[in-house]
């Protein structure tokens, strides 16, 4: 008998599912808001203009690809810090975070979970109810058992602040608690500052351990501001993990850069964790590969590439938040009673559209346009060449 002929067949990722059905959709209106990534105005993938002057200036100099140390290029880890901590911050200046160039930020969470799960091996995670939907079975899978604390009010449209202040203060001493820096996925709704001090408040009060998932920093509402979150746990002395991503903000998607941040006591600790780290990288792939991590490095480093960066960052960013204006005005002009509003008050890539399962269901099966059942949309596939279009199916189906 086969080793494998009892295999099961794993369930299929719905959003792959979802994005195989709108290939084979004929219908030539169709509209995929399914996915997880920024298009441009004219529908396409873009390419910016930071990252192709970088990949000229590589070239110039074309470099042998021997192996990255363990843990990276150390050019982008130390620009990672600045980005994320602040270059002049008081954690970046003493030496007390330990950064590693990582897989993507699905990588920097995997090596940031593994590490936990030997510090901390019986601690539950929480993540929020809903999260990206990897949170939990990244967790599982390394070995954790993964609970969920209240975010989404589906009634209200917004969040359940006092719920998750609950769920968080239930949750058993020294858990570990999975939070969105910033432009929540999949609901599109943040915290607001003060909500930020309370929750913060929490974790000293409870113990918890905060990690922090940053897959958009410079998405929401700039670098620095989707980034005053972190300074509130700098200041709240909390040991703190931070996992970043460069695939939306470089349009890097394929090229796998992220990192993993943990933001330690001392500079001393922060010499032992990071040799930790480096054990959890060399047991499962050895060391990061080298382009899309030289690529970031080079433009992070460099003041004419950085500065060109942050305003094509800034050009998504806006165009995302048109994009939003535009939706809310057009589902008015198209007919739609109730207020949608709300969809300019959230952030970042997704919304949270409120429409059930059915509604989702029809929009695909009548109109051509993909989301989730869970009614969630990708803002950031929208352009000027659909919008009235989904403006007019989404009004049909409500
Ligand atoms: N966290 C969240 C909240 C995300 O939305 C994503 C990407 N969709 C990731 C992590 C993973 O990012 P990456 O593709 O860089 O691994």
């Amino acid at each position: 008998m086969s080793l494998f002929a009892a295999v099961e067949m794993a369930p299929r990722d719905p959003i792959l599912g979802l994005n195989e059905q709108f290939a084979a959709d004929p219908n030539p209106h169709k509209v995929n808001l399914g996915v997880g990534v920024y298009y441009d105005d004219n529908g396409k993938l873009p390419l910016l203009q930071c990252v192709q002057q970088a990949e000229r200036a590589m070239l110039e100099h074309p470099a042998a690809r021997g192996y990255l140390p363990i843990d990276g290029i150390a050019a982008y880890d130390n620009a990672v810090k600045a980005l994320v901590f602040g270059a002049d911050s008081e954690p970046v200046r003493s030496g007390r975070i330990a950064t590693v160039q990582a897989i993507g930020g699905t990588g920097g969470l995997k090596i940031g979970a593994d590490f936990l799960r030997k510090l901390k091996p019986g601690a539950q995670v929480l993540i929020s109810d809903p999260s990206w939907e990897n949170h939990r079975a990244l967790f599982t899978s390394a070995g954790f058992d993964v609970g969920s604390y209240a975010y989404y009010d589906a009634k209200r449209l917004g969040i359940d602040f006092e719920g998750m202040l609950a769920s968080l203060q239930a949750a058993s001493p020294g858990s570990i608690v999975l939070l969105h820096a910033c432009c929540h996925n999949p609901t599109g709704y943040d915290l607001s500052p003060e909500q930020w001090d309370r929750v913060v408040a929490v974790l000293q009060a409870r113990g918890h351990t905060p990690f922090l998932d940053m897959a958009y920093q410079g998405f929401g509402h700039g670098i620095a501001e989707d980034g005053a979150v972190i300074q509130k746990f700098i200041q709240s002395g909390l040991d703190c993990f931070v996992a970043t991503s460069f695939s939306k903000s470089f349009s890097l998607y394929g090229e796998r850069v992220g990192a993993l941040s943990v933001l330690c006591q001392s500079k001393d600790e922060a010499a032992r964790v990071l040799s930790q780290l480096k054990l959890v990288i060399r047991t499962n792939y050895s060391n990061p590969p080298t382009h899309g991590g030289a690529i970031v490095a080079v433009v992070l480093n460099d003041p004419t590439l950085r500065a060109l960066w942050e305003r094509e960052l800034a050009e998504m960013r806006l165009r995302i938040q048109s994009m939003r204006a535009r939706l809310v005005a057009g589902l008015k002009a198209a007919g739609v009673q109730r207020d949608m509003g709300f969809i300019t008050q959230q952030i970042g890539m997704f919304s949270y559209s409120g429409l059930s399962k059915e509604q989702m269901v029809r929009l695909r099966s009548e109109f051509g346009v993909y989301g989730t059942d869970t009614g969630r949309m990708c803002v950031a596939a929208l352009n000027s060449k659909n919008i009235d279009y989904v403006c007019r199916s989404i009004a049909a189906v409500l």
